[in-house]
């Protein structure tokens, strides 16, 4: 790859990653812009990365007519045909289903969102529940929502799951493994915020707080970096570092005391494979992605809408603060046999 990537021209670089029907010589595919797409382009790329998906995705065969405009099957359809080099438009029809939907044309959109109305939809409308269930634990965090009367020490329990982690992040310098455990660190509901407690059958001091249970195969983390103040949204710049691997211990060092027992394990390996970057401010926006699509290969590409190109794991970095700023975060669970 290296090599054939030295023997072209710059022009010719230009050439071959601009337009969409070009690009190939990667692993990734680029994407035309079409009426401001670049935040669903961004999250193809990552769904296009997440091979486990579209291995669920091609084990729906329904037997039954499907309305045009389903999106697991669009989804499915738009993911095949990045494959193929010479399809003109692969997303163009899955595009169209989910404008058609949910979504308006043409309307800055916030990549959580998205992900999430895409998700949401693949599990309403794709007609086999143990496949809608297979994508769903691909990537369910499972959460219990804990809240301790401080009065009689009940618990009340509440199970709880998300489909990416939302993480508040700080005006100052932040890592990912200090977003995490603000995540998860208790809060006191006092004076008004006390919470009824059913064994007192009254309001009460109490603390709230949140038990990880499990992490999936698919860990999408999102960096909150827009902030609502009195009506009016504003991006965070702050700096968020994260790894490029990491173990789930640095989960445990937030989770409530009381539970550490059963806590899941600590010794998984996560590894990042796609980042979705927010370019601008939080009026006016562009998203790119950073892939990393070959497991157990080091090799990064970044792609802006049509235009793909190799990339490294020094650039990823630079999206830790600034206007051009790491917004999702996907990490892939290693399997117990892969090295490293
Ligand atoms: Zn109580």
């Amino acid at each position: 790859m290296g090599e054939f990537w030295s023997k072209m021209s710059y022009r010719q670089y230009r050439r071959f990653t601009y337009c969409s029907y070009y690009v190939d010589v990667s692993e990734v595919r680029g994407l035309f812009n079409y009426s401001l797409s670049c935040c669903v382009n961004s999250l193809l790329q990552s769904f296009s990365a997440t091979t486990e998906l579209l291995d669920i995705l091609n084990k729906w065969c329904p037997s039954e007519e499907i309305e045009q405009s389903n999106i697991p099957q669009r989804l499915k359809n738009a993911l095949l045909a990045m494959r193929d080099k010479s399809h003109p438009a692969p997303h163009k029809d899955f595009l169209d289903s989910l404008y058609r939907h949910a979504i308006r044309r043409g309307t800055q959109q916030d990549a959580d969102e998205i992900f999430h109305i895409i998700l949401n939809l693949i599990q309403k409308q794709i007609s086999d529940l143990g496949l809608a269930q297979e994508i769903r634990s691909l990537y369910e965090i499972k959460v219990e929502t804990q809240v301790q009367c401080s009065h009689c020490s009940f618990i009340q329990r509440e199970p709880n799951s998300l489909f990416s982690l939302p993480l508040a992040i700080s005006e100052k310098e932040n890592t990912l493994e200090s977003c995490i455990n603000s995540f998860f660190q208790s809060q006191n509901l006092v004076n008004g915020d006390k919470y009824h407690c059913n064994q007192c059958e009254q309001k009460q001091p109490s603390t709230h707080g949140l038990k990880l249970v499990s992490l999936p195969l698919i860990l999408c983390v999102h960096l909150k970096r827009f902030r609502n103040d009195r009506g009016v949204t504003r991006k965070l710049d702050s700096k968020v570092t994260f790894p490029d691997y990491f173990k789930s211990g640095i989960f445990a060092a937030g989770q409530p005391e009381n539970v550490a027992n059963d806590s899941p394990r600590a010794d998984e390996h996560y590894s990042l494979y796609a980042v979705i970057v927010h370019i601008g401010s939080a009026m006016f926006g562009h998203y790119t992605a950073y892939i990393r699509p070959v497991q157990e290969d080091q090799t990064w590409y970044y792609a802006d809408d049509c235009s793909v190109r190799p990339a490294k794991w020094a650039d990823v970095q630079s999206t830790y603060e600034g206007s051009n700023a790491a917004y999702l975060l996907l990490y892939r669970k290693k399997s117990c046999n892969s090295s490293g």
